[in-house]
């Protein structure tokens, strides 16, 4: 495989698009689970310009620092936090992480800790529950399948050192009630992170837009710390997220020194180091470019195609959402076909699905490239995949 001659240029690339034909893309609309999308073209412009600088060396590239720091704050603006102290991460895992981390280093002298998440919480909360010798426990959802604050609330001990809840989840894009177990973190002074990896970039729009009244983030009081991806709805290239902590000890708990790098450079409050500031620079572009006003555009638009979902599954005797959509997901149930068969004929006509354990349900996820057309082609199938299903 690794040949001791180099090919020549020309050869190499060709062997390489032949390879990854099999990948399915964003232009084709088959990605219909995906939370990513083709980034904005600021974006993939600054990216492809900046992909040798290091953020892990902030001290060599003193521009990417400050522009890391902007990034930082315009995230504190939109979750409702003038003094944000955070760090740009990998991704919602990262972020999660070092959530976790934070609140088991800042409650020191617990042997056994625990954090409390309900049912719904991303898999990358039990991964990093995993990583970090926590126990994590699970408390049940209601049957909008949003976390049962008064379940939370009993679920918490003399171990518990965190809170987790989510502002999208993954699976149904529910909002837990998060002012509600706000004030129960408030009132037993327990950590709270809200995870809105995917929710951070749509909820605040869809405020503005009178689509949502709810409060997610640090207008909370008892929120200590959000994460929001822009590699997601933020239309910013992979790998972008971004953790913001109320309180400084949080995110100087999770700073380590780094002794043979200089100045900024010589601590670190993310798991990893080289990484690139290039996908900073592209959310600092992106961001900086749409405003608040292009990101509402960006919303109201996944969010008309929802609708235009919803109106194809009540026409479809054979499935049915599993809840009134909150955002730009979707959670199918199907009422008669083995949710399996349903996914395999699909996946067989070229789609790249994704279902969820609960409730069981093929997830639809609109983003910017689902596009009308692509619905319209993605609902055909689903139609006859159930007729012929139920059929036969
Ligand atoms: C996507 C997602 C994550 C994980 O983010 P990655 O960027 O894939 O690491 C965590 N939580 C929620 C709610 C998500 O939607």
């Amino acid at each position: 495989m690794f040949d001791e001659q180099g090919l020549p240029k020309e050869v190499v690339l060709e062997r390489l698009d032949a390879l990854i034909e099999a990948d399915s893309t964003y232009s084709s609309g088959h990605p219909i689970a995906s939370m990513s999308t083709l980034p904005h073209h600021i974006a993939t412009e600054v990216f492809v310009n900046t992909l040798e600088k290091n953020a892990g060396r902030l001290h060599t590239f003193k521009g990417s620092a400050q522009v890391e720091q902007e990034v930082i704050m315009m995230m504190g603006e939109m979750l409702g936090l003038g003094e944000p102290h955070g760090t740009t991460t990998s991704g919602g895992t990262e972020s999660n992480l070092l959530a976790m981390l934070a609140a088991r280093e800042v409650a020191k002298g617990i042997k056994r800790p625990e954090v409390i998440a309900p049912r719904t919480v991303h898999s990358s909360v039990d991964k990093s529950a995993w990583l970090l010798g926590v126990k994590l426990i699970k408390t049940p959802v209601d049957d909008q399948y949003r976390a049962r604050s008064q379940a939370i609330d009993n679920a918490i001990t003399e171990n518990t050192i965190g809170i987790v809840a989510t502002a999208g989840t993954t699976y149904l894009g529910q909002i837990d009630p998060i002012e509600r177990i706000g004030d129960i973190a408030l009132e037993r002074n327990i950590p709270f992170h809200v995870d809105a990896a995917f929710g951070g970039f749509v909820i605040p729009f869809l405020k503005d837009l009178g689509m949502a009244n709810v409060n997610f983030d640090f207008a909370v009081k008892g929120v200590t710390s959000v994460s929001s991806d822009p590699h997601k709805m933020g239309l910013a290239p992979i790998p972008a997220g971004t953790i913001i902590f109320r309180h400084p000890e949080f995110l100087k708990a999770i700073t380590r020194k780094v002794p043979y790098l200089q100045g900024a450079s010589s601590t670190q409050a993310s798991i990893l180091g080289t990484r690139p500031a290039a996908s900073i620079l592209a959310t600092w572009a992106v961001m900086k470019h749409l405003g608040r006003e292009g990101y509402r555009k960006v919303v109201a638009e996944c969010m008309n195609r929802t609708r235009l979902a919803m109106d194809r599954i009540r026409a479809n005797p054979a499935v049915r959402a599993a809840i009134e959509p909150i955002m730009n997901l979707v959670g199918i149930l199907s009422e008669e076909t083995p949710l399996e068969t349903v996914v395999r004929l699909m996946e067989e006509k070229g789609w790249r699905m994704a279902t969820s354990p609960l409730p069981p349900t093929i997830r639809l996820v609109i983003m910017p490239h689902v596009t009308e057309e692509v619905l319209n082609v993605f609902f055909d199938d689903l139609d006859q995949v159930t007729a012929r299903a139920a059929s036969a």
